[in-house]
């Protein structure tokens, strides 16, 4: 059984990751998609749950998928869920030093663990959470950025939070 883990901080999912996940879903027996913490980006706009909640609506119609989070080490998810493989989006060649690393120390971790790069749909190459995110603080209009099944959900988390 081949799996594959598509792990990110998908705060939030955008379309540019679904058509990833599509895509990757016919690579693979089962995709686990999964909300990682990255320390490197120091404040998160929605939480875990959030994100996996917003994630699971916007898969639906994936049936190899399953959606979760994990805050630990990718490597020690993958043994955990006997995955073989990580897939990873890029967008651009800003994305691939970054991507680069990050496949090499996973090796060096653990020799088993293959990183399969998926180019973007030249499309959505210019779409990113944080550019979404943006767009959210300044109440900016989101049409063909985020999955439509969850414009409701980004306008009712952000109205809790205000709370
Ligand atoms: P991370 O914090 O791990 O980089 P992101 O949620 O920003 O998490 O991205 C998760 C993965 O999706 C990364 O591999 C990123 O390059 C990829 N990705 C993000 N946006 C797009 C897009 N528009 N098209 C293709 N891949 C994308």
């Amino acid at each position: 059984m081949r799996i594959a883990i598509c792990p990110g901080s998908f705060d939030p999912v955008t379309i540019g990751h679904v058509d990833i996940f599509e895509r990757a879903s016919t690579m693979f027996d089962e995709l686990i998609i999964s909300v990682f913490v990255n320390p490197g980006k120091d404040r998160a706009m929605f939480s875990m749950e959030q994100r996996v909640a917003m994630i699971e609506k916007a898969t639906k119609h994936i049936p190899n998928v399953k959606v979760t989070c994990f805050s630990g080490l990718l490597s020690d998810f993958c043994l955990q869920n006997k995955a073989n493989f990580i897939v990873r989006g890029l967008r651009a060649f800003s994305d691939f030093e970054n991507e680069f690393q990050r496949a090499l120390l996973l090796k060096k971790i653990n020799p088993n663990l293959e990183t399969v790069f998926m180019m973007t749909n030249a499309q959505y190459s210019c779409i990113s959470s944080s550019g979404v995110r943006e767009l959210v603080y300044f109440n900016g209009k989101l049409d063909g950025l985020i999955p439509k099944c969850i414009e409701k959900d980004i306008a009712a988390y952000i109205e809790a939070g205000k709370k």
